[in-house]
Order: C-alpha cells, then structure tokens, then sequence
C-alpha cells in the first residue's frame, strides 16, 4: 500500500506526527509525507517537524519566494500536487483538517483519480463565509474514507448524503499528538518556556505579578484579524484582560502582520502584564496551556486540547464545529462584540477557589485514533485489490 501523506500548516503538522507513526508500523506500507509549503516560516514548520519527529518532507507546492508574496490558493497547490500524484499513483492521498492544503489535496485527488482518506472529517459550524469550513464541505465529498473524531461529525456526514461505509469513527490525532506529548511538556517550567520565546522588546518577566498564574491567547482567524475594526476591539478586550490579569500571547505570523499594518503593534507591546511572544514549539505550547488558569482562542485544535487538559477556555467566535467541547464543559462560546460579559466569565474562572475539573475524554479520544486510521485504510486497500483480483479472473 502507498500512501501519500499531505501537509500545509502547522496544525497539520503537528496531527501528521501520529499518523506517520501508525502508517511506518504497518509493514506494507510506503508512506510519502508530502509538504504544500503553505507554512514555511520556521516557527511555524521546521521547529514542528524537528519535535514530533517527522521525516524531511518532500516539497511540493509554490516556491518559497511566490508564497511569501501572498498566501497560495487551493487551485495553486492542486496545480502542483496533480503532478505528482500522477507520477506516484499511491493507494490513498491522506488529508487532514480544514486548511488550504487539505482542500488542495482532495481537488487534486479529484482530478488525477487517487483515492482520498479525510481525517478530521465532518466537522460543521454552519458558516459558510469561512475558508475553513469550505474546505471541509469541498474535502468531505470528494473523499472515499472519512475519518470523523466526535458523534456530531457522523451525523452531519451522514445528513449529507455521505454513504454510510466511507464513515469511520475513530478518535482524534491531535490528541493523539497531545497524549504523546504531555509526558515531556510536564517536565517543563512555564517561566522557562516564557523567556524563551519572548519578544526582543519586552522587559518580561514573569515578575512578581505571574506568581498567581497567567491567561494564555492565541488568534489567528482571517474573521478576527483580518479585519481592521475586529482586531482593533480584539486589542482593546486584551489590554482590558491584562489589566486584571498578566497575559501570554504567543502571535501566529499573520496576526502579527495585520496587527503591525493598522498600527496596533505598538499598544499591545506597551502593555506591561501582556508578554508576547513569538509561535511556540508544540511541547512548550501545550506546557503553556496545562499551566494557564484560563485560554482565550479563536483556533480549532486549542478547544479540543482544552477539553483534555481540563483548562476552561473561551472560544471568540460565534460557532463551534467542535460542540463536544461544549457538551463537555471546558469550552464556552462568546462574542467579541461583548467584552464586559467576556471579562466578566473570565474573572469567575480565575478566581474559583477550585481548579476547573477535569472532565471525562470524549469518546475515543485515547491516543489510538493514528492506529485505527491505519489499519483501516490497510483493510480497505486489501479488500479493494482482492476486488480486482475476482473481477480480473472472472473476464472471459
Ligand atoms: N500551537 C502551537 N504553538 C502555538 C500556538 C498553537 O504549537 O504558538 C498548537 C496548538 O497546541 C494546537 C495547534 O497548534 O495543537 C492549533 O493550531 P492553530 O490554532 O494554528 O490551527 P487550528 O487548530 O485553528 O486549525
């Protein structure tokens, strides 16, 4: 069995660690891990495939002097990977989550005939103006396995008419990549982790203020900073949540870019209780979150990670495709729009004289999704040529 194994961007990355695992135990498989280069700053590639152990990639995509100009489309990564797949001819192209690259893969898929396996499949917040939820749609209906990691994704794969048989359920592999993770993110000092990836300009810090903890941010949605009047109440809500207590915000690249752009860099970096710091490495990432008294996010994965960790979280944005961390009790919805309600949840949170309770996982979610995801696609790739096999020997 072939596999092609796609990825883009670091939450690809990071969820791309277990399945190459699973896929080198399995003794008939040849495993091509295959990089769009949709993510190449160093912080946020490189640093992801030196910790999780991931072999050097081989590049396909857009040079890095073109993608450094804008970020690709889904029909410039597809225009690169045809070729490819053409001259491979792998069993499975294996995409993961809702990125750019992910939808790439299966238009390119698509087109050279390979059959597509979708991890992360069915997630749906019901926004169609997101890219990401594009992408899911586009990727869910072109693939030919779908790998789902929580109930409500089965059944909005199967409301839309996905054929019950291509519908696995089978956990998740970001918390897979989390489970495996933790051990070395425990022996870690949060302190440590802070001076480290701190900005050159910031007198940080932890001073004597961080003794009773620290929030911890993360932004990076095209609906939060991309545009002006969003992140501009973003900055205001953050230099408000400083003010009553200290904030880590490791920037995502593009958050740093926009934030410069309309001159809002500057206030946030004056800001004496908000250190920011440059993107995190994945151990030193989920170190920050299991020590935070609260996370503040607009990203996907970090609800999910939360949810696990037991870290209450607020989720800016109006909907989840995620709502097991709802049901669970770690994450809770809200809106930039009202800051005095967000400031207000995340005071009780920090001042419960009891830490948040740890919930049971979601079903599934125990660090064998990687495994099941390979033995399935080993089966099917099994069954599919003894299929060829009894349709060749029954020609006349
Ligand atoms: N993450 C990280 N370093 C950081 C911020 C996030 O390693 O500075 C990890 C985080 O633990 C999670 C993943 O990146 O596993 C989430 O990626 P992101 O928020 O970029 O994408 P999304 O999950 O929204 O698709």
């Amino acid at each position: 069995m072939t596999i092609v194994l796609l990825v883009g961007a670091r939450p690809n990355f990071i969820k791309a660690a277990p399945l190459w695992r699973a896929f080198s135990r399995i003794r008939s498989a040849r495993t091509w891990l295959v990089h769009t280069g949709q993510h190449q700053h160093p912080d946020m590639c490189g640093v992801f495939f030196e910790e999780l152990g991931l072999p050097r990639p081989l590049r396909c995509g857009p040079p890095e002097d073109m993608l450094a100009q804008r970020p690709p489309t889904r029909a410039a990564l597809a225009a690169y990977l045809e070729p490819l797949l053409r001259a491979l001819q792998p069993d499975w192209l294996v995409v993961i989550g809702d990125v750019t690259s992910t939808a790439a893969g299966a238009w390119a898929a698509y087109r050279t005939g390979v059959r597509l396996a979708h991890v992360e499949a069915g997630l749906r917040c019901g926004l169609m103006h997101m890219a990401e939820e594009q992408n899911r749609i586009l990727t869910d209906h072109l693939a030919h396995a779908l790998f789902a990691t929580e109930s409500s994704a089965v059944a909005n794969l199967l409301r839309e008419g996905i054929a019950p048989e291509r519908i696995h359920f089978v956990g998740n592999v970001l918390i897979d990549a989390l489970l495996q993770t933790l051990p070395l993110a425990e022996k870690k000092s949060w302190p440590e982790v802070l001076r480290r990836y701190a900005l050159p300009a910031q007198s940080i810090l932890p001073d004597k203020a961080w003794t009773s903890g620290y929030a911890l941010c993360t932004f990076h949605r095209a609906e939060t900073v991309d545009n002006p009047v969003a992140l501009q109440h973003l900055v205001r809500l953050l230099q408000g949540i400083g003010q009553q207590m200290p904030l880590l915000f490791p920037v995502h690249p593009r958050t740093e870019r926009r934030l410069r752009q309309w001159k809002l860099w500057a206030s946030l970096q004056a800001c004496p209780s908000i250190a920011l710091l440059r993107p995190v490495g994945y151990s030193d990432f989920v170190c920050l979150q299991k020590n935070a008294r609260v996370v503040l996010t607009d990203s996907g994965g970090i609800q999910e990670e939360t949810t696990v960790l037991g870290i209450p979280c607020l989720t800016l944005r109006p909907r989840t495709e995620r709502p097991i961390t709802l049901q669970y009790g770690t994450n809770m919805l809200m809106d930039l729009q009202h800051p005095n309600a967000i400031l207000a949840q995340l005071r009780q949170w920090w001042s419960a004289a009891a830490p948040f309770p740890t919930p049971p996982r979601p079903p599934l979610w125990d660090g064998q999704a990687a495994e099941r995801i390979a033995q399935i696609l080993a089966t099917l790739s099994l069954r599919e040529r003894s299929t060829a096999r009894s349709e060749y020997s029954a020609l006349p």
